[in-house]
């Protein structure tokens, strides 16, 4: 029988102009991470909000301290079930170091 041949992985080119990585906030699509360490679920849902589009401040899980308004984050949910109201915003830095950093306060 026929072998398939490995598909050549197609390079996307940037049609636009924007940059395809931070894209911005609704017209991006939410990539799915590890969650953090001690959570339920295994696999988040997270998406970048640009400061333009950070109208409030939020506390974030990480470091527990606010994300003020005009601050670019990241906002995280469970990719589990729908829960828009589980979603966590964060600051970029420490979403992506929260693996190494751990939760606030898990270490004393
Ligand atoms: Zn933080």
């Amino acid at each position: 029988m026929p072998r398939r041949k490995p598909q050549p992985r197609t390079r996307r080119t940037r049609s636009t102009g924007a940059s395809a990585g931070d894209s911005l906030f609704g017209g991006a699509t939410a990539r799915h991470e590890q969650g953090p360490p001690g959570s339920t679920d295994d696999t988040y849902l997270v998406r970048n909000v640009p400061g333009a589009r950070a109208t409030k401040s939020y506390r974030c899980p990480g470091c527990d301290h606010e994300i003020r308004p005009g601050v670019a984050h990241v906002v995280t949910w469970p990719a589990g079930f729908g829960g828009v109201d589980d979603r966590r915003h964060w600051h970029s830095g420490c979403w992506s170091g929260r693996r190494t950093r751990g939760i606030t306060r898990k270490w004393s």
